[in-house]
């Protein structure tokens, strides 16, 4: 079947779930979920409005506004989350005779505007259960729907990994219990992922050496999430928030290609750099919107087989999943060297920031039977040639081409990972040398100034009221000669803080910077004539004085004089009748 018709006719139906019959489900479930968590349904969903009509239960979205995290959260300036730190000695040394392989898992939370099978928005933060309906709270006889946005994503962030699609997949069911996931299964892909065999480039940073790598990508796959179980601080009972029960997320699993925790760390950040240029997620780790589970095994160099991997989970920063593997390295490579290999063991271990080290959560004791088979409520997902190239054509610059041409433009590979790291100063800067400004002096200012004020300000580059054409205006101005580059620095505070046009500004405020060789040498000789002391001092071989002199002019001028002109002037005058 074609997409576009299945979708149109799924999107239909999906604002009406007729398939419940009557309340007693319903019943049921609330029955089941109070025993769960006795508050959470105290004040009924206000998202949510249920009602019955000719005995069949109706359910619909009454404020289908509730806007969605990716679009309304700020995207703050994301200044590299690296550790600049260098690697430890001891790692050095071990890093000589043994091979760390490390593979990643990651989830990415898909920033649609409602949930992967029903019409639940998802708002991070939100009250407790105010998000959820039959469908998402897997209540008997609910049937999915699956958002068209979902394989939307999915399909640009396979191409965007340079994957090869399935242009005919399906959804399995995960069979499994927690209490977070009350249908008692996920809905996942198992065999036919909707994309596989890709690969991703990134540019590892100067101060780890630098260097190009490309790292191989498994698959990538779209399930659902599962809710949010909180527990309580006396451990007496535990909370079921099912708000995030059924938001769709694309698992993205990577080859074990990486060598270091630098490269791990590199290689999530350029997945949270590939979805946030496609827009298809926020990738805020701290939100859970991008989630990294990390496998690491150890082997002396030279042996081809695989030690034993662990996982380890629980990471919220590139930082941490670059220390967590530094540090399992050397656990691991610790137990065999001192002949206590079997001490590593197939395992899932967390991350404790405190502490600064990983910890067993759980062994693995073999692997778990999940019982997948095909989902029978969805149908098969269907791509058409037409439709993947249409996606393929409106792919906006990918990240390592955007690095390659930036490259091109002759920017070290410092500027160019700054700026192409976020895709909104990226395109700011795009914009600063279309209006003619100058390369470097351009990525000079965003890196320096720009950047320093969006950071203490918590600002996004977009959020700022300088826009590009005021920066490249700027840079001319100082370039021509028009304002110093200090009364620039001035400007640009006022165009960031306000707005408003260097023009204006120079108009507004009489900056134009003073020139005229016979202006300037009538305020050096004032200066000097109103200083005797200070000149017999400098006369008297005090020469450092000249920059009391020039600071006095500058003080006259406001700091309009150009510097060049009024230290040629003023050296002349004070060495004239020495
Ligand atoms: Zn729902």
């Amino acid at each position: 079947m074609e997409l576009y018709s299945l979708c149109s006719r799924l999107i239909a139906e999906r604002f009406d779930c007729k398939n419940i019959s009557g309340f007693t489900a319903y019943d049921m479930a609330l029955t089941l979920f109070r025993g769960l968590r006795s508050n959470c349904f105290r004040s009924y969903p206000p998202s949510l409005c249920i009602t019955r009509k000719h005995g069949v239960l109706h359910c619909s979205m009454s404020s289908s506004a509730q806007g969605q995290t990716a679009t309304q959260e700020k995207q703050h300036a994301q200044l590299k989350d690296v550790p600049k730190r260098e690697p430890s000695k001891k790692l050095e040394e071990v890093l000589k005779h043994y091979e760390a392989v490390i593979g990643i898992e990651t989830h990415v939370q898909l920033a649609t505007l409602t949930k992967a099978f029903c019409s639940c928005p998802y708002n991070y933060g939100a009250q407790p259960n105010t998000s959820v309906c039959p469908i998402c709270m897997g209540l008997p006889g609910a049937l999915p729907v699956l958002n068209s946005k979902v394989i939307e994503s999915a399909v640009k962030v396979g191409l965007a990994l340079n994957c090869k699609l399935s242009l005919s997949s399906k959804f399995d069911r995960k069979q499994y219990f927690y209490p977070d996931l009350p249908k008692g299964y996920q809905i996942s892909q198992f065999d036919i992922p909707i994309a596989a065999d890709g690969y991703v480039d990134i540019d590892l940073p100067i101060e780890f050496g630098g260097g190009h790598r490309k790292f191989g990508i498994t698959r990538v796959h779209m399930e659902e999430d599962a809710g949010k179980l909180l527990h309580t601080g006396n451990g007496n009972f535990s909370q079921v928030d099912l708000n995030r029960a059924g938001v769709p997320l694309l698992e993205i699993v990577s080859e074990p290609d990486m060598r270091t925790g630098v490269e791990a760390a590199e290689y999530a950040a350029e997945i949270q750099r590939l979805v946030r240029y496609l827009g298809v997620s926020n990738g805020n780790m701290q939100e859970g919107s991008l989630r990294c589970d990390v496998n690491i095994s150890v082997r002396p160099i030279g042996q081809v087989e695989f030690g034993t991997k662990v996982e380890i989970k629980n990471l919220n920063s590139f930082s941490s999943v670059s220390r967590a593997i530094d540090f399992e390295i050397l656990r691991q490579v610790r137990h065999i060297d001192e002949g206590q290999a079997e001490k590593i063991v197939l395992e899932t271990r967390l991350w404790e920031e405190g502490a600064q080290k990983t910890v067993t959560m759980r062994k693995k004791e073999g692997l778990a039977d999940y019982r997948y088979f095909p989902e029978p409520d969805l149908p098969e997902v269907n791509l058409s040639e037409e439709y993947v190239n249409e996606i393929r054509n409106s792919l906006p610059e990918l990240p390592e081409t955007k690095r390659r041409r930036f490259e091109n433009m002759g920017l070290s590979m410092q500027d160019v990972l700054f700026l192409a790291n976020d895709v909104n100063v990226a395109a700011f800067f795009d914009a600063t040398i279309a209006s003619g400004a100058d390369v470097k002096l351009a990525a000079n200012w965003i890196m320096g100034d720009i950047a320093a004020y969006m950071k203490n300000e918590k600002l996004s580059v977009n959020e700022i009221k300088l826009t590009p054409q005021e920066l490249g205006e700027l840079i001319a101005s100082i370039k021509g000669g028009t304002i110093s580059g200090k009364i620039g620095k001035e400007i640009l505070f006022e165009l960031m803080a306000k707005g408003g046009t260097v023009k204006g500004l120079i108009k507004e405020k009489d900056l134009v910077q003073i020139t005229d060789l016979s202006e300037i040498e009538k305020i050096v000789d004032r200066v000097l004539a109103e200083n005797p002391k200070q000149l017999e001092q400098y006369r008297g071989g005090k020469t450092k004085l000249q920059g009391f002199f020039a600071g006095q002019i500058m003080k006259e001028t406001k700091g309009k004089a150009n510097p060049g002109i009024l230290n040629k002037i003023l050296l002349e005058k004070l060495n004239a009748k020495a």
